[in-house]
């Protein structure tokens, strides 16, 4: 039995140090609809076994329920309204222009990995698209034998960025394409190799939503992923990791019966309303990578940049069918945990079956190509579940018992909570 080391305090919250691998996986896009049809199917024997035998929930995601702020959530335990990250995008008002926020320097407080990193323990972290990395790689030292790479850049890691090197030939795998599952397998697959042969104390591992952009749960290419995802859990598992599963935000459908996306144009309305540029929408979904949902979400904020004021674009779009909530800066920080400086002055949500988009004529949505839009950011895609292949200790169970999980409590859980 090796010794224990001290726990490990991360923004407030202190983390046992663990006594074996632990692997948290983000799947991205993994609306619980997935698991609740491949688990009716028999398709995913390997979370099947970990629900029967461990721990699973359906939790609050982060909102508005994006890949940047919920991958940030997770890695350091805590709300937006902590660590920053509200969407991929915001708008400086100093300049009047969108800012990308993926930037470590944007990130406030410490990542779970890069503490216990400094605390001695080994830790990995991997995923797919190499916008995320940076920022999940914040103060990370790599050359400790720590590991922080994308499989986007899979072929070009270096020892000094990544901690890894030849890292095509280590997984076994060629270079996956951006639009891919493969994408994601590979993801798992370098967790897998990595567990295999240098055994890190922490893995965080997560993937990429091409194929839930593009298919329902219903859809055979989505069953053919989650079973792959199955089968290399359950390698996770073998290995003697404490596997635990959970996701960034969900997946609705977002189109008419026609197979047309419900957008509402909200710069189009606006711009109408109150005269061009008098407001700006910006789509905080926005990455470079966007021919699967064409930019298109279930949350966008607004910020007033001449005459109009929040009072008067809130009654506007108020009156828009398809909208769920439309909320000023002071309530949807309150109510969702954000923060204030990083907010819109308005701040709009769509219902489960629409999507919002800027301008028409800046949204390209020739890369559906023939798909139905599926697409995520609002409430009815903060969704998602949590499972753990262990089950929990009294003090979790009670705890899980009593509130609704947040999913940036999964390292949390995972941590302290099994009984290891
Ligand atoms: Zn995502």
């Amino acid at each position: 039995m090796t010794a224990t080391k001290p726990a490990v305090t991360v923004n407030g919250v202190t983390y046992r140090w663990p006594s074996q691998p632990v692997a948290v996986v983000c799947i991205d896009g993994g609306d619980p609809a997935y698991l609740r049809q491949f688990l009716a199917d028999g398709a995913v024997p390997n979370i099947a076994r970990f629900i029967r035998q461990g721990f699973s929930t359906v939790a609050d995601g982060t909102m508005p329920s994006f890949t940047c702020p919920n991958n940030m959530s997770i890695i350091t335990g805590t709300p937006a309204s902590r660590h920053g990250i509200s969407g991929n995008y915001y708008l400086d008002t100093a300049t009047g222009q969108p800012v990308v926020m993926t930037g470590p320097e944007l990130l406030r407080g410490d990542t779970i990995i890069s503490r216990f990193a400094e605390a001695g323990a080994r830790v990995v972290s991997i995923t797919a698209k190499d916008k995320l990395r940076r920022q999940l790689g914040k103060n990370l030292d790599v050359s400790r034998g720590n590991v922080s790479f994308s499989s986007e850049f899979a072929h070009r890691c270096t020892l000094a960025e990544n901690g890894i090197e030849n890292v095509l030939e280590f997984v076994g795998m060629p270079q996956p394409d951006m639009y891919s599952m493969e994408l994601s397998l590979f993801v798992l697959e370098a967790g897998v190799r990595l567990l295999e042969k240098a055994r890190p104390d922490l893995l965080f591992l997560s993937l990429t939503d091409y194929v839930q952009h593009k298919y329902a749960p219903n859809e055979s290419e989505a069953r053919r992923f989650y079973a792959e995802l199955d089968a290399r859990f359950g390698r996770l598992a073998d290995l003697g990791a404490i596997v635990a599963l959970t996701a960034d935000h969900g997946m609705n459908d977002k189109s008419d019966a026609q197979g047309n996306p419900n957008v509402i144009w909200l710069q189009d309305i606006l711009d109408a309303a109150f005269g061009k540029g008098d407001a700006k929408v910006i789509c905080p979904i926005t990455d470079a990578f966007v021919a699967h949902h064409g930019a298109l979400g279930g949350f966008v904020r607004v910020w007033c940049r001449g005459r109009a004021t929040p009072r008067q674009i809130i009654d506007v779009i108020r009156r828009l069918d398809g909208i769920e909530a439309v909320l000023d800066r002071e309530t949807v920080c309150r109510d969702y945990d954000l923060p204030p400086d990083r907010e819109g002055d308005v701040a709009v949500i769509s219902r489960a079956d629409v999507c919002i988009g800027a301008s028409a004529a800046d949204h390209d949505l020739s890369g559906l190509a023939g798909h139905r839009l599926r697409t995520h950011g609002g409430v009815s895609e903060a969704k998602v579940p949590i499972i753990i292949n262990r089950p929990l200790n009294d003090e979790y169970r009670l705890k899980a018992g009593v509130t609704t999980l947040k999913s940036y409590q999964v390292f949390d859980f995972a941590l302290n909570g099994t009984a290891q």
